[in-house]
């Protein structure tokens, strides 16, 4: 495809090249490079993101060229955090604080929502920025299409509370509170739906003397997931949950008191504590914040921590898309009489025969029967 983009616009006004690339398609394959459904899902962008040959990823990555674009070298990094207009971007060494370009700012919103954690970006030193504002030294100037991502549903809006999340560790409890396989379902549900890999955790396992609850995850086990059984207490498999998050970016999900706090604290002990200083250094002293933050490990990698977020929105998943969440159900839906079939009402369904055979365990089949009735 050519390359439209203003790329000398000195003098030149800028809002036209712009508007001629405001068509829907061309603005999809240079911002994102991925589609969305009708509720503004990103169902399709790990798929085609892979089939994009690495020459046209990078040419995405080159995006707004703005009329006063400085000629300083552009660097690349993470938003770590936002507050209103300002991110905090790692460059993989120190944070920055930048603004976002208007025009950027504006085409995003449009777009695809505004810029989120996670993001990828590539951003200019601007003296002149920092003349304008103390704040801040950088200036973002475009953002990387995105892949996995943690999003809710704000009012009517998909908002994207996280970016570019690779995997969720989804937090169970051996004890109290007692490990759900239903919601253990969900979190899983949902983790596809934004493209982030499911690892399911157990912690608390110091408590399963009996083995009563480490059970209810060979279910797991068996369709391919990755599990791990650990302790924050006593200390075991705290390496290889460390590992699992090493040079990854990780959101914890789980319900309240199953011990996630606990488990940053033994992964990495004063990590909130210590990045929320961080945070304030860039924030006037604040860390209190309602949006979600990064969190970065020593070893590499991120975690996402989300205040006030305790659960993924499955309000997200439409109905039409939520058997292909359910791994077991994939290669018998085609084997369904009717190929729009439910696996509810339907006769001669491959589903509820194997079912009825003890192929897919019934709980995982219960909780997509609820899942089904909920979404739309
Ligand atoms: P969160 O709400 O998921 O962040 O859970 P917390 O980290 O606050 O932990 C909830 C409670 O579980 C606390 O009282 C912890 O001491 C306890 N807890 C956390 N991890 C373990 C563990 O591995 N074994 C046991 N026995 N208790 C734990
Ligand atoms: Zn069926």
């Amino acid at each position: 495809m050519p390359d439209e983009r203003p790329r000398k616009s000195k003098g030149e006004k800028v809002r036209v090249p712009f508007r001629r690339n405001r068509s829907p398609k061309k603005r999809d394959k240079d911002w994102t490079g991925r589609g969305r459904d009708a509720e503004g899902h990103d169902v399709e962008a790990a798929r085609i993101e892979s089939v994009v040959p690495k020459g046209d990823i990078s040419r995405q990555r080159t995006i707004i060229v703005g009329e006063e674009r400085p000629a300083g070298e552009v660097h690349r990094g993470v938003v770590v955090a936002m507050r209103g207009l300002y991110a905090n971007v790692d460059d993989g060494t120190k944070m920055v604080a930048c603004t976002i370009r208007r025009i950027l700012r504006t085409r995003l919103i449009d777009d695809r929502g505004a810029i989120a954690v996670g993001d990828r970006v590539g951003f200019v030193i601007e003296p002149q920025g920092a003349a304008k504002n103390k704040e801040t030294e950088g200036v973002i100037e475009s953002v990387e299409p995105r892949t996995g991502q943690l999003q809710r549903l704000a009012g009517r809006r998909v908002q994207t509370i996280a970016a570019n999340v690779d995997q969720a560790i989804i937090v169970s409890s051996a004890g109290q509170p007692q490990p759900k396989p239903h919601l253990i379902d969900r979190y899983i549900i949902s983790a596809h739906a934004g493209q982030m890999k499911p690892v399911i955790c157990m912690n608390k396992i110091d408590l399963d003397s009996d083995g009563f609850a480490s059970e209810k995850l060979v279910r797991y086990e068996h369709l391919g997931y990755r599990v791990l059984r650990v302790s924050a207490t006593t200390g075991r498999g705290i390496d290889t949950l460390r590992e699992s998050l090493k040079d990854r970016t990780s959101v914890i999900a789980g319900q309240s008191g199953v011990g996630k706090s606990s488990l940053l604290n033994a992964i990495q002990p004063g990590l909130k504590l210590r990045i929320g200083e961080v945070h304030g250094q860039t924030e006037k002293g604040t860390h209190t914040t309602t949006t979600a933050v990064m969190l970065r490990l020593d070893i590499g990698g991120y975690v996402v921590d989300t205040p006030g977020i305790r659960s993924f929105d499955l309000s997200l998943i439409s109905r039409d898309e939520l058997e292909a969440y359910f791994v077991e159900f994939v290669p018998l839906v085609e084997k369904c009489r009717y190929p729009s079939c439910t696996h509810v009402y339907e006769e001669e369904c491959a589903i509820k025969d194997a079912v009825g055979r003890g192929e897919i365990h019934p709980d995982r089949y219960a909780t997509y029967l609820a899942l089904f009735e909920e979404s739309s």
